[in-house]
């Protein structure tokens, strides 16, 4: 077996693990392989793995790395890009352009632009919008009280898809503070789905805390350091 191979078996067996826990069918959890900072070489090993979704941070870097990849005939099945990192206003457009997914939406103006750029050929963008949940000042996305709001204005934009939410919680060693914090995240996932049946997308639970997200309901898992090792 492989270094790759055998990170992602005991990643999909974690998945697998939690899932049992709480009676859930680890087939309702995505696994999206957080490749930032990460080599072409290695989203090639994991690719020939079987992983066909990866998430990036760095519009520069992921570009470049997409580009690559698409010139490269070793990747002959499509690949699916989840854009999860901060995203400014004025690089919108190779997002727009080159994924899949954006799941780091936390301002109405990111939105437009998005939809404004999202080539006429292309799908329709697949959003999520970022919550902020611990409320802490220094973390990126949406309020509690505004993503709702958000919600409804995202989903009048016509090149995108509102597909659910997505969210960091506060590191905490705490698991009861922890999976608080996921259960609210969760709330509000039901809230918005009963009110846009397309939703279905709860992202959260990373190298760290994909257990206690699982409990709590997520529908995708962002992982990184457990697949790709460490970024230093
Ligand atoms: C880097 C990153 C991850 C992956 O984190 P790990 O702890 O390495 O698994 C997940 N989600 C987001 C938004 C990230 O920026």
């Amino acid at each position: 077996m492989t270094h790759m191979q055998k990170k992602i078996n005991s990643v999909t067996q974690k998945i697998a693990y939690a899932a049992a826990q709480v009676q859930r069918n680890a087939d309702q959890i995505q696994l999206l392989a957080v490749s930032k900072t990460k080599p072409v070489n290695l989203i090639k090993q994991a690719y020939h793995e079987g992983l066909r979704h990866f998430g990036e941070n760095y519009v520069q870097e992921s570009v470049e790395k997409i580009k690559k990849i698409n010139d490269d005939s070793d990747f002959k099945e499509p690949i699916y890009w989840y854009f999860i990192g901060p995203l400014q206003s004025n690089k919108t457009r190779p997002v727009a352009e080159h994924f899949d997914w954006v799941q780091s939406v936390e301002r109405l103006k990111i939105a437009q632009r998005l939809n404004q750029q999202r080539p006429p050929e292309l799908p329709q963008l697949n959003i999520c919008l970022q919550v902020n949940i611990s409320g802490e000042a220094s973390k990126s996305g949406t309020t509690l009280s505004q993503v709702i709001e958000l919600a409804s204005q995202v989903s009048d934009l016509p090149r995108l898809k509102l597909r659910g939410i997505m969210a960091i919680p506060e590191k905490t060693e705490n698991i009861q503070r922890l999976e608080k914090q996921f259960d609210e995240l969760h709330n509000i996932y039901q809230e918005l789905k009963n009110i846009y049946p397309e939703v279905d997308t709860l992202s959260m639970g990373m190298s760290g805390d994909l257990e206690s997200a699982i409990k709590c309901g997520s529908t995708m898992v962002r992982i990184g350091t457990d697949i790709f090792g460490s970024r230093d």
